[in-house]
């Protein structure tokens, strides 16, 4: 497979209408709403080496465009070019080995935030502490992101009562009670306030664990034993745009790296503690631009 699926809409044609900003008159506009807004390093970078065409990977020879995703490395862009990121906890990306490369996007955060995402090939899982850890996938039981941190402490809680642990309970227990009015408070004060919690407090969660395989797939990996006695978290709000959406799917059912991005905003909001500001935006650098790119062919096309 030396050919990304996106690959019959890089080409210059499409080339106009490249950013994340949408003509109202568009027809795919709605499903653009969700990459409104975003807090993203410019897309020029990209529209340059996509004017350039493809170029051979120096690591393995494929034919690649902005990266190669069996290497995990940059093409024709350089990592001056693109955003990197910090990520407020480390991030698991369990891939299934069928799922085609080019296809995924759990490579976009690998290249955009390397010090913070690790990706495994199944059946390799690592060997998790269950109270430290979530898996972040649907179905029954699955709980919201607000709910987690507590189902965590709860977890944590019936195996030891030391009094440390105790006193983070009831800050997080107090502070979930401000959180709906936190944008309400006066800037100052909220900020000072919620920096002093967020030093102080230890949260139990070390690692967010994302599958990354069509739906379908999906089942045998959240199946295997050793992820069996997870706490599992549902995004339950959130829609997807993704070009690829799969048939007889629900909307609700994120690509990787959207789902990386809706969780890491909600944990922002409800226990960094301070206001989202865009910080992890840049997670869907290349997503928004491919988003766009295709978007735009399609529409042209009349196929939207
Ligand atoms: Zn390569």
């Amino acid at each position: 497979m030396s050919s990304l699926d996106q690959d019959q809409c890089l080409h210059p044609s499409c080339r106009d209408k490249t950013t994340v900003s949408s003509d109202p008159s568009d027809a795919c506009d709605l499903a653009k709403q969700p990459l409104q807004g975003l807090k993203l390093a410019s897309h020029e970078v990209l529209e340059n080496a996509q004017q350039k065409g493809r170029l051979k990977c120096t690591k393995c020879g494929g034919s690649r465009m902005f990266f190669c995703y069996t290497c995990c490395s940059l093409v024709g862009v350089t990592l001056q070019d693109i955003p990197l990121i910090k990520l407020p906890v480390k991030i698991d990306i369990i891939k299934h080995p069928n799922e085609t490369d080019g296809k995924s996007t759990a490579i976009h955060a690998k290249i955009l935030a390397p010090n913070d995402v690790t990706i495994y090939t199944y059946p390799c899982i690592p060997d998790y502490e269950k109270d430290k850890v979530v898996l972040v996938f649907p179905g029954p039981g699955a709980v919201s992101v607000r709910d987690m941190m507590q189902c965590l402490y709860d977890r944590t809680d019936s195996q030891s009562h030391d009094y440390s642990h105790g006193h983070s309970v009831k800050r997080l227990k107090r502070e979930e009670g401000q959180g709906a009015t936190h944008t309400d408070k006066n800037p100052e004060s909220g900020t000072q306030g919620e920096k002093e919690g967020s030093e102080s407090r230890v949260y139990p969660l070390q690692r967010v664990v994302f599958i990354d395989s069509t739906w379908n797939q999906t089942n045998k990996i959240s199946t295997d034993e050793r992820l069996q006695d997870f706490i599992r978290v549902e995004l339950k709000t959130r829609k997807t745009c993704f070009w690829r959406r799969q048939k007889g799917k629900p909307d609700t059912y994120l690509a990787t790296i959207e789902a990386i991005y809706y969780f890491l905003k909600d944990y922002h909001e409800l226990f960094v503690a301070e206001e989202y500001k865009g910080e992890y935006d840049n997670l869907l650098f290349f997503y928004s631009y491919l988003h766009s790119v295709i978007n735009t062919a399609k529409a042209s096309a009349g196929k939207c």
